[in-house]
């Protein structure tokens, strides 16, 4: 086993695992640092350009850039395995977002459903994550263990998936590679808010907000989405989501989620202007057709805005200038507080609010487990090892967990060779 990226740092992850000559990859991920894809080099794993010696697949936990960014640059003979959903997710955000692009899978994930891949054998398990669709895994090869944790947390609306992970832990693991992005974040006793707590928050702003309430999130956290949707119906309102969001609903491909279809009330999509002409020009303008009944028209926005959430980006604003619907607006950031550094659309989206007068909170929870969960997970599973990744606190693991090995990139480890 060898990671190549991810010992000291979130983001870039990619780790080789190496059995009787054939190989596979768990993530391939773009370092968050990294400025642009073009001049980021791939990690060095042989076979990664094509040719013979290429890894039998590459295996994506979720569908976080931090995990699946350096795929374009790997050769397209190599097969890609990852969940149905995380599959059709990026499909549709590859027709709105610039940076994504639609990967085919050869093979799903499915949770608790055993996948062979040359001599490894593969057991996912379903995890509550901010990324929708997101799996740990299980991987024997030449009776050996490991596990990978992926990234994923308790405090979703999926936490039960944790609980489930708990109660039932995979046994005889020799090697566990554990996510400690919290660590540094939260102090080793300290908890996040729940989604649902989150839902209890957002509900109350809502109602205490004049004008249309604006949540500055990620579409692709499904979870945060249906917290919105959620708050909005018990304060009385609307969601209102743009095509794109509209697009990633559907294709989460799950009954329960809400999205412009027969059956689900206080939803509307409005389709912004700059996303109308994006549409047009790629040929793929007949989609709103689809949300029939649920359109909002820039005419209403004003009328509406006191009744209203909407699922909001930066850009948007115009459509709002436009439309006069910002009289007692208040803005809800809900996605990590690093995004709002000096110089990111985030800080430039604050200063639009302050120059409008419109009130910014952040109103947020983490898409990780807190130390104390990740401490029940570790006591869980016992590993003979427990090897930090996904981390850039990982010299904090000694002392909340046992077992700690600490690797570095690049240093191939034997798995089964503990002590
Ligand atoms: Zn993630
Ligand atoms: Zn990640």
């Amino acid at each position: 086993m060898k990671i190549h990226r991810g010992t000291r740092e979130i983001g870039g992850t990619c780790v080789e695992l190496e059995s009787a000559g054939k190989r596979i990859l768990l993530d391939l991920g773009l370092p968050l640092a990294a400025s642009d894809l073009a001049s980021t080099p791939l990690p060095d794993v042989g076979g990664l350009g094509g040719g013979e010696d290429r890894p039998l697949a590459i295996i994506l936990s979720h569908g976080h850039r931090d995990h699946w960014g350096l795929i374009p640059k790997a050769s397209r003979e190599i097969p890609l395995v990852m969940g149905r959903a995380t599959e059709s997710i990026m499909r549709a955000a590859a027709d709105f977002v610039p940076e994504a692009i639609a990967l085919d899978a050869v093979h799903y994930l499915e949770h608790a459903r055993r996948m062979t891949i040359g001599p490894f054998s593969v057991v996912p398990r379903l995890v509550d994550h901010s990324g929708f669709d997101a799996y740990a895994m299980e991987i024997e090869a030449d009776g050996k263990r490991l596990f990978y944790s992926g990234d994923l947390r308790a405090h979703g609306r999926k936490g039960s998936l944790f609980e489930a992970l708990i109660d039932n832990p995979p046994r005889n693991i020799d090697i566990m590679l554990m996510e400690g992005s919290s660590l540094g974040r939260l102090s080793d006793d300290g908890t996040f808010p729940t989604e649902d707590a989150l839902e209890l928050t957002f509900a109350d702003r809502f109602k205490n907000t004049a004008g249309m309430a604006l949540v500055a999130c990620s579409a692709q956290n499904i979870d945060r989405v249906v917290t919105a949707y959620r708050a909005a119906k018990r304060s009385g309102r609307t969601l209102i989501i743009d095509a794109y969001a509209a697009e990633i609903l559907k294709a989460t491909g799950q009954q329960s989620i809400p999205k412009p279809s027969t059956g689900w009330s206080n939803l509307a999509v409005y389709v912004p202007e700059r996303q109308r002409r994006q549409l047009k020009a790629r040929g793929i303008a007949p989609l709103v057709d689809t949300y029939r009944g649920f359109r909002l028209w820039p005419e209403q926005l004003a009328e509406q805005a006191s009744r209203s959430v909407m699922l909001f980006r930066g850009w948007m604003m115009d459509d709002l200038d436009r439309a006069n619907a910002l009289s007692g607006a208040s803005l809800f950031w809900s996605q990590w507080d690093g995004y709002l550094a000096e110089g990111t659309p985030g800080a430039a989206l604050r200063a639009a609010c302050e120059a409008r007068r419109i009130p910014f909170e952040v109103v947020h929870t983490s898409g990780h487990a807190s130390p104390r969960d990740l401490k029940r997970l570790a006591a869980a599973v016992a590993p003979k090892w427990l090897v930090p990744i996904h981390t850039f606190e990982r010299h904090r693991f000694p002392r909340l967990f046992e077992n700690v090995k600490l690797v570095d990139d690049g240093e191939w480890i034997e798995v089964g060779n503990e002590p």
